[in-house]
């Protein structure tokens, strides 16, 4: 197995993009973009260095919108990825057993359906979900024996107490519960294929990103920088992010603590070489000065990761010691996760 994490980022982007030429870029972006684009042909309208194509299951389960099937398959086959996530129906909070249970099935059927009747077999990122340890080990098992794939992907993991889950439940909120779990089946995971980790949605802030790479995940995809943009989001290097304005983005402007203006002062994004005052005003600006922050967090990992996982250790205790976030009690969690049952 190999010991150096390849912390892999991939870039939110959508059918509006941000930027046209991503030919440097690992781009992720979701069917749910073009799914309602019924006159033309989808297409994209920028120019991805590599794809990654999520199917919208996540997306519209959470919206309550049914996807059609072949529609989605279609969608993903013109737009050609690199890696298409077949569609798959995600656990929700409240659902008994029984019913999920049923949604893996459905998520298998397609899985198959994908890898035999579509153009895209080969090219697969099945995603995985579980309600408990044995279902973990069982739809594991049953992905490394029925698919052609490089990459797995950890979606919904949870306990059997998800039944009664009556929170918000939207992307990956940081909770010691949900980190043992992604621990988990990242560990059994490596330990019982050769797979490489991807998890959905863990690369929009810092320290979550930091959290995948620690814990073993090979690769992660950061399509919330944006939306954290338009919601008046900036991301700052190395901590967590700040609201620096409302949603309208003309007034309001939250001020910054001056150890936070000093970290601002330092970022070499394009926006803030030339004129930061832009991060203020204009969400187009903080989304490129979000995916430029983040994009570095990644590439420090990846540095780090490669000088050794000690260094790495050392440099996110620092971190996290710095830092007013009050999120050193998860830091505390991943280390001893990662020691108690290292799978390095
Ligand atoms: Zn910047």
């Amino acid at each position: 197995m190999s010991l150096i994490s390849k912390a892999l980022l991939w870039i939110g982007e959508q059918d509006t993009p941000l930027k046209k030429d991503r030919l440097k870029d690992y781009v992720t972006d979701s069917v749910i973009n073009y799914y309602n684009h019924k006159s033309k042909e989808p297409k994209l309208n920028y120019k991805p260095g590599k794809l990654l194509l999520d199917s919208g299951a996540f997306t519209a389960a959470m919206r309550g919108l049914e996807l059609s099937r072949e529609r989605v398959a279609l969608i993903q086959e013109k737009l050609n990825p690199d890696l298409a996530v077949p569609l798959d129906y995600p656990l929700k909070p409240g659902m008994t057993l029984k019913t999920m249970q049923c949604s893996w099935e459905k998520t298998k059927e397609n899985i198959l359906y994908w890898q035999y009747n579509t153009k895209l077999s080969g090219k697969l990122m099945p995603t995985l979900h579980s309600w408990s340890n044995s279902s973990l080990n069982e739809n594991l098992r049953w992905i490394y024996k029925h698919v052609d794939a490089e990459y797995i992907a950890l979606g919904v993991i949870v306990n059997p107490s998800f039944t009664s889950f009556t929170g918000f439940f939207k992307d990956r909120q940081p909770t010691p519960e949900m980190l043992s779990n992604i621990h988990k089946a990242i560990t059994l995971i490596k330990r019982e294929t050769d797979f490489k980790v991807h998890i959905m949605g863990m690369g929009s802030s810092p320290l979550m990103l930091h959290f995948a790479y620690f814990m073993g995940a090979d690769s992660t995809d950061s399509a919330g920088h944006r939306r954290k943009a338009a919601y008046g989001k900036i991301i700052l290097p190395g901590m967590g992010e700040r609201y620096v304005c409302n949603r309208t983005g003309r007034f309001s402007r939250k001020k910054l603590s001056l150890r936070e203006l000093e970290i601002l002062k330092e970022c070499r994004c394009e926006v803030c070489r030339k004129n930061q005052a832009l991060l203020y005003t204009d969400w187009r600006a903080r989304a490129i000065h979000n995916e430029f922050v983040i994009k570095e967090e990644a590439r420090k990992a990846k540095k780090l990761l490669a000088s050794g996982f000690d260094v790495y250790e050392y440099y996110l205790d620092r971190i996290f010691s710095n830092s007013k976030h009050g999120l050193q009690y998860l830091w505390r969690h991943v280390k001893l996760l990662v020691k108690y049952a290292p799978i390095r």
